[in-house]
């Protein structure tokens, strides 16, 4: 796995941890993943500078990498542990599935992912541009040993319809839920979206009570891009 290496971004990415933990909306796993990720290698060289500054970046076709207190915070409401299976709706730089991989991937003593692993986190990018980027993000930095990633329109599900998901985020705002993503849902699996078709949205999470029943909740007010696809916006 590759490591923040540069002083000054070091430092800041650490300083960033302290604020986080302070505010206590952010449990331990996944400030360790986020001390793990190294943000600069998913973010556009112009704009490595500010890795670790906590604000949305572009990435090029409209996109934004989300602010990093937003990426954790999905990490945080999807309530993943180790080796549940999960689904990323919207690759955009890959650092969300890095994130992912992190906390539900299996480890090695030394807390490095462990190689020859089943692939844990499952991503879906509708841009090709943004799919060969985030592809190359996540192979550089050694993820894909653990993270299946694919150009598609996410809103489809993932194409294989056996794989089962604990957990589906969708990076991408829509004012539908997509059914098929439902479909993938495995029973007390959770689904977290940016609902809304408009510039502000809601964060929610529908957690799979049975098949056929749903519990949602509404988490906090987003801004995202618009999901695009069949039960996309556009
Ligand atoms: N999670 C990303 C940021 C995502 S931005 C990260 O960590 O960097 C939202 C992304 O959703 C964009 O890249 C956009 O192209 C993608 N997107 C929009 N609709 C989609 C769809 N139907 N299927 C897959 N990706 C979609």
């Amino acid at each position: 796995m590759k490591e923040t290496k540069n002083k000054r971004l070091l430092e800041q990415k650490k300083r960033l941890y302290e604020t986080f933990k302070r505010s206590l909306r952010i449990s331990d796993n996944v400030l360790k993943a986020f001390m793990k990720v190294p943000r600069e290698e998913f973010v556009p060289k112009r704009l490595i500078e500010y890795s670790y500054i906590d604000e949305p970046l572009p990435i090029g076709e409209m996109a934004t990498i989300s602010a990093i207190s937003m990426s954790l915070m999905l990490c945080e409401y999807a309530e993943l542990k180790e080796g549940d299976l999960v689904l990323e709706v919207g690759t955009g730089s890959g650092y969300q599935a890095a994130l992912l991989a992190e906390i539900v991937c299996e480890k090695n003593p030394d807390g490095s992912i462990r190689e020859g692993q089943s692939k844990k986190v499952y991503t879906i990018e509708i841009s090709s541009e943004l799919y060969e980027y985030a592809l190359s993000n996540l192979k550089r930095t050694c993820y894909l040993k653990c993270v299946d990633a694919k150009c598609g329109d996410g809103t489809l599900g993932w194409p294989d319809k056996t794989i089962k998901f604990d957990a589906i985020i969708i990076t991408a705002a829509g004012s539908k839920v997509p059914e098929p993503l439902l479909d993938q849902l495995k029973v007390k699996g959770r689904l977290i979206m940016p609902y809304g078709g408009g510039w502000i949205q809601t964060l929610i999470r529908i957690k799979k009570i049975d098949e056929g029943r749903y519990e949602r909740e509404y988490l906090e007010d987003v801004r995202f891009v618009p999901l695009r696809g069949k039960y996309g916006e556009q």
